[in-house]
């Protein structure tokens, strides 16, 4: 890939000034966390991390994401409507899955009682490496579609802004002023307000429900705050104060604190940690409530590795989207090989491969929010000890892709400013509407780079191994 900054990357004296200013730059820009000293308070805030330069991406690449993002919401809308293809694929993963097959359980039981909820609002991001071919050739390929709490799309609207800043103090006009404007917060915010107006209660609020620890506050504020403008009331609360405090009327309108709530944004509760009994009492009664929720526990289903694997199989798309033939075939083209660990011939061929040349592949099991995939020997040492138990079932495989690595500098608060070669992810928000079975409202809503050193296999921004970016088409 081309590498634009080849001539100032080298620059040190050149380098510690622009790094002066761009970390300076996002402070005014408000690209902030809390510490990890103090992350129950924003007394103390420091920068969220972030690369110096911004990283190239092909142009054709990034395009064809974004043209491809309105498939991914119709994919993910669709499979949260199909009880027999959730119901199918997930039947080996939740006999030894304890945490999918919970929220399988919640899934079944919101069923059989009938839906309250008639709106239905999705925000996704999907994200992609771009692979690089031995010809010289990049190919953009899918890593994983986010369908509950993607985040750093708040705090990413404000990159773009000091990486031009960056730019123009290492004397590249001309590239400055290439970079995108961006801005998924907004569009995250009109889905969301979208939804609250067509459940149609105008004193009724919209609750995000947050973690324990909230150290990436200001993310989600950037939405939130796109919804006062909108007069929209935003609360805050956790699960434990929805077992406290939350209830249902008799046509199942939630309640908290006396206020009425038309929309529960989820930015918490997508790893097991999260549930004592309680709290998993409290996902319970808010999936059974009429409010809309980002996402439904049916849409949470869409987006395990699980599914994702299924999807990758022969005829499944053109199963589930038998209307839509352009559409399966742009998103195909964005899939990497995918693998089923099931019990049987096929599983134990793949695995018998994986064990030969785990270099080859990713081994996934349920799990989000990063750090949970295993490379290399460690791949291999976990297939040797699982591979004729059933606890195989509870993991998918997937190609590694490999992209071409560029040099840049992550800059986080006390880290010493040293060149690294890095690798991105792309990731494009999407956001959709559906009332009863009309999808009202289906967008793509922005973007999101996030870049971490070769030596990283795994892990986002929150993880601590990606830092967010930028992209400068080329
Ligand atoms: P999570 O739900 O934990 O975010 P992901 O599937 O996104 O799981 O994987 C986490 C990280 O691991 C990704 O951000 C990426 O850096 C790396 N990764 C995942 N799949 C692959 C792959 N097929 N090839 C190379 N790296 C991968
Ligand atoms: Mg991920």
């Amino acid at each position: 890939m081309a590498a634009p900054w080849r001539d100032v990357v080298r620059d040190e004296a050149a380098v510690r000034e622009a790094a002066a200013v761009a970390v300076d730059a996002a402070l005014l820009a408000g690209v902030l966390m809390r510490t990890g000293e103090q992350p129950h308070s924003s007394d103390v805030v420091n920068y969220a991390p972030f690369t110096l330069l911004p990283s190239a991406v092909p142009q054709a690449l990034f395009e064809q994401a974004y043209a491809v993002q309105q498939d991914f919401n119709l994919l993910v809308d669709t499979i949260s409507q199909n009880k027999e293809f959730l119901e199918q694929t997930l039947a080996s993963t939740i006999k030894v899955d304890d945490f999918t097959a919970r929220l399988f359980r919640i899934y079944m039981q919101v069923l059989e009682e009938g839906l309250a909820q008639t709106v239905f609002l999705g925000i996704n991001r999907s994200d992609y490496m771009f692979d690089s071919g031995v010809d010289g050739t990049t190919a953009l390929k899918q890593i994983e579609i986010n369908t509950i709490a993607a985040s750093f799309g708040g705090l990413t609207s404000r990159t773009a802004d000091v990486h031009r800043l960056v730019l123009n103090v290492l004397g590249k006009t001309t590239e400055a002023s290439r970079l995108l404007p961006n801005n998924p917060s907004k569009g995250l915010a009109l889905g969301i307000a979208k939804a609250w107006e067509l459940y149609g209660s105008q004193s009724a609020v919209v609750m995000f429900l947050v973690e324990e620890v909230q150290r990436n506050i200001f993310d989600q504020r950037c939405v939130e705050n796109e919804l006062w403008k909108r007069n929209i009331r935003v609360i805050r609360r956790r699960f434990r104060d929805v077992f406290e405090k939350g209830s249902l009327d008799d046509s199942r309108r939630l309640y908290i604190d006396g206020q009425e709530v038309a929309v529960v944004y989820y930015r918490e509760g997508y790893v097991p940690q999260t549930y004592n009994q309680q709290n998993w009492e409290a996902r319970l009664l808010l999936e059974r409530s009429r409010a809309v929720k980002c996402p439904d526990i049916a849409t949470q289903l869409a987006g395990t590795k699980k599914v994702q694997q299924e999807l990758s199989r022969p005829g499944t798309l053109e199963k589930l989207l038998p209307d839509h033939p352009e559409a399966v075939a742009r998103m195909r083209a964005t899939f990497a090989g995918l693998y089923s660990l099931d019990e049987g011939e096929e599983g134990d061929k793949i695995a018998a491969t994986a064990i030969a040349d785990p270099e080859r592949f990713v081994l996934k099991p349920q799990r989000e929010g990063g750090g949970n995939n295993l490379y290399g020997e460690e791949l291999r040492q976990v297939l040797e000890k699982i591979k004729d138990s059933p606890e195989r079932t509870s993991y998918i495989l997937m190609d590694k892709i490999k992209p071409q690595p560029a040099l840049n500098y992550l800059l986080r608060a006390h880290s010493p400013l040293q060149v690294s070669e890095c690798i991105s992810e792309l990731g494009i928000f999407g956001v959709y509407v559906r009332q009863g079975q009309e999808l009202v409202l289906n967008k793509a809503a922005g973007h999101l780079l996030r870049t971490k050193a070769i030596e990283h296999a795994d892990g986002g921004v929150a993880a601590g191994v990606a830092v967010l970016d930028t992209p400068y088409l080329v």
